[in-house]
């Protein structure tokens, strides 16, 4: 009779299984001369590449330069497609060749890179009914020009209007960019006048202790405004954190790897707040994992070398990330290049970009499937940043979610009083839901249903939470 040992049969049944190749997916970044694909690009070397003010000089803000980049890459139809698409844009578009390199031009219309950057007009869907420029009302909580103070501690700073490249997708389009054929900016330049006034109120009020530098992007801030921003900011008492926020990491690492006058200063500024015990961070935005290659690795590995901590931001976009294997395999390989997912942001209702909206039910389901794959420190919060200024809201605590209608809605007692209502895109919701959205007594009357079942659900919560609990009654 054969003996078994049943110790091994133990052993083997808690094994756990070897992972299969995709699990190491996030390791794989694209390397070599990955541009020379671009016909505009066939000889540029790659000393020439990394410099981050060829790079500048080279973004494509028009459509007759991405023909002269492209050339015939793509068919005609595709160029005239994307010359409607700048004419209806609220935002400008300025595009890297870092980034062009990265777009997969057999298939434009499905690319993700695309979808963020370059509109086609024949993929344009209706605004939502709700919509309206800065959705988040940031100029409605603004004491100063370009400083929203919403949070009690915390205040965002918009030092300035420009950016590396511009995202179709811009939040702030009511400021950032140069005016288009559909909108007129807000004007938020890098004055040293407009600055001095910020940084008087943020020296006035003690409870302020965090500071976002946003914009625009903190990229396109010169050394010198760098260390005026660090220095002042971090020699007031009452501030203790400050961030840099900037989409450079993902569109331009060629910045960070070969601006050195730029790099330095950052550093010093961080190394300044570590004297002062005072934390300094950079904050940056990825969305999809084609937008980290080897390059994005070595920015990455530069500036942890320096020992500056580095988060993401994302932004939750239809046909960009929204299915479980392209979010699993960002975070994988954002952590990989030891940037911190923080947050996956449900997108905001901005002008031009409903197709790139998803439902809430999206962020959901995609949270559930994302949290457990890796370190919990490394894994987003899914947020809505609530239109009306409520600020962000954890998606998940929803007081009401009527996925019919595809209207959501949120208090933030720490925040603001009120009730923020987020609406799901139309297109995603049934004929019938479709129907009532186009009628503007519908619209209403779905408003004013859902804010009822909201305040009757806070209403019950609020009056368990106030009744003695059964386990303290003696
Ligand atoms: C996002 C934001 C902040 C920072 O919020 P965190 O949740 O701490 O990242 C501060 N002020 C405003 C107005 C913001 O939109
Ligand atoms: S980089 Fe940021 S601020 Fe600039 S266009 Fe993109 S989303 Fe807007």
């Amino acid at each position: 009779m054969a003996t078994t040992n049943p110790l091994s049969v133990v052993t083997n049944a808690r094994e756990k299984p070897a992972a299969p190749a995709s699990a190491l997916a996030h390791r794989d970044l694209l390397d070599g001369e990955f541009w020379k694909r671009i016909p505009a690009y066939s000889e540029v070397d790659s000393e020439q590449f990394l410099d981050h003010k060829w790079q500048a000089k080279n973004s494509i803000t028009k459509p007759d330069k991405l023909l002269a980049a492209l050339q015939d890459l793509v068919p005609r139809e595709f160029y005239e497609d994307v010359e409607l698409g700048f004419k209806r844009a609220p935002m400008s578009i300025r595009v890297s060749p870092h980034l062009l390199s990265l777009i997969d031009w057999d298939n434009p219309y499905e690319d993700p890179l695309r979808r963020q950057f370059i509109p086609v007009a024949s993929r344009l869907l209706p605004d939502h009914p709700k919509l309206a420029l800065d959705s988040l009302h940031e100029q409605h909580d603004a004491p100063v020009d370009g400083l929203t103070h919403r949070y009690r501690d915390k205040a965002l700073f918009l030092a300035l209007d420009t950016c590396p490249v511009y995202c179709r997708f811009c939040t702030r389009s009511y400021a950032v960019g140069i005016d288009t054929e559909e909108v007129e900016k807000v004007s938020l330049k890098a004055k040293p006048q407009r600055w001095e006034t910020v940084f008087e109120y943020i020296a006035s009020r003690p409870e302020l202790e965090d500071i976002v530098i946003s914009g625009g992007d903190a990229f396109n801030l010169r050394a010198k405004q760098i260390r005026t921003i660090g220095d002042t900011l971090l020699n007031m008492d009452n501030i203790r954190r400050l961030r840099f926020a900037t989409k450079g990491p993902a569109v331009m690492p060629q910045k960070i790897l070969t601006d050195d006058e730029w790099f330095d200063e950052l550093v010093a500024i961080v190394e300044l707040g570590r004297r002062l015990h005072k934390e300094v961070v950079l904050h940056t935005h990825f969305n999809h994992p084609n937008e980290i290659t080897a390059l994005t690795k070595q920015a990455m590995d530069r500036l942890f070398e320096r020992g500056v901590t580095v988060r993401n931001q994302c932004v939750l976009q239809r046909g960009v990330n929204d299915s479980a294997e392209t979010m699993q395999l960002l975070t994988k390989r954002l952590s990989y290049c030891n940037v911190q997912p923080y947050y996956v942001y449900m997108h905001d209702l901005v002008k031009g970009v409903e197709d790139l909206r998803t439902t809430l039910q999206t962020g959901i389901d995609l949270e559930k499937q994302l949290r457990g794959v890796t370190a919990g420190f490394n894994t987003p919060t899914f947020v809505v940043d609530a239109p009306g200024g409520g600020g962000k809201r954890d998606i998940h605590s929803c007081e009401y979610y009527d996925r019919e209608t595809g209207i959501s809605v949120y208090t933030a007692p720490s925040v603001k009083e009120g009730y923020f209502l987020y609406y799901d895109p139309v297109y995603a919701l049934s004929p019938d839901a479709q129907a009532r959205w186009a009628d503007p007594a519908e619209r209403d009357k779905m408003e004013e249903e859902a804010l009822a079942a909201a305040k009757a659900r806070v209403r019950e919560t609020s009056q368990a939470s106030a009744s003695p609990s059964p386990l303290t009654e003696s």
